[in-house]
């Protein structure tokens, strides 16, 4: 059996190192769980280590461990890919969304949040690199979209969220987090009160936590290979 408490714990440090390396506070950054294609009970585990915030990319296996684990007190978010049907099941059963690209998927979510609930968390994503095969906006549409974006009333702009292509140096991972963040500094001059960079897997914790990044994504050091 694989020990997610000790995964878990070499995932904070990994991520509290960097924090002192670029002399910000750890506090500030938040580890996301990525418990796509993983049971219920490891996500139970997780949360009995003190894991409060996981993400997940495929609905319907994510609706079933929210069911399940109605009982705990997890902050949900999804970060997979989002068609426009599916909008409803994500306002209603999510705290946050990290994928958003498109005004109108936006609107839906926001006219399908229940009133029951607090404004829904979202993050814009920037293709950073322009890989086509991606999801996520090219930055020149970025100050009209997010502009859109944070008038929709039952959701809240947070930030920005983007996957660049791998690469191996800490310096050249640096690059392409270097200008999502300084679009989301331009988002601040313009007003947006945005607070949250998802920026950072496991092979680049340390290029995103030295350019600004506030959410890392990490999913197979916590919970091992995914089938
Ligand atoms: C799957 C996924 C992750 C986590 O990937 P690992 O390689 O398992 O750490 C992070 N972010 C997004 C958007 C993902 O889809």
């Amino acid at each position: 059996m694989q020990n997610t408490e000790n995964n878990l714990n070499q995932t904070k440090s990994q991520i509290n190192h960097a924090a002192d390396l670029y002399s910000r506070p750890a506090s500030n950054i938040c580890l996301l769980a990525v418990s796509k294609r993983k049971p219920s009970g490891d996500i139970r585990e997780a949360y009995r280590c003190g894991q409060r915030d996981f993400g997940e990319n495929y609905l319907q296996e994510a609706q079933q461990k929210i069911q399940d684990l109605a009982d705990l007190d997890i902050c949900w978010h999804f970060i997979g890919a989002i068609q426009s049907n599916k909008t409803k099941v994500i306002a209603e059963n999510f705290d946050w969304v990290h994928c958003v690209d498109r005004l109108k998927i936006a609107k839906r979510l926001s006219e399908q949040r229940p009133d029951s609930l607090p404004p829904l968390n979202i993050c814009i994503q920037v293709n950073v690199d322009l890989e086509d095969t991606k999801g996520g906006i090219a930055l020149e549409q970025l100050p009209a979209l997010s502009q859109q974006i944070s008038q929709l009333p039952n959701i809240r702009l947070r930030g920005l969220m983007a996957i660049p292509a791998p690469s191996d140096s800490v310096e050249s991972q640096r690059k392409p987090f270097a200008k999502l963040r300084e679009a989301f500094e331009e988002m601040q001059k313009n007003a947006i009160e945005c607070d949250t960079l998802s920026m950072g897997m496991s092979q680049d914790i340390e290029a995103a936590v030295a350019e600004g990044s506030t959410l890392i994504r990490i999913g197979t050091a916590i919970f091992g290979e995914r089938l």
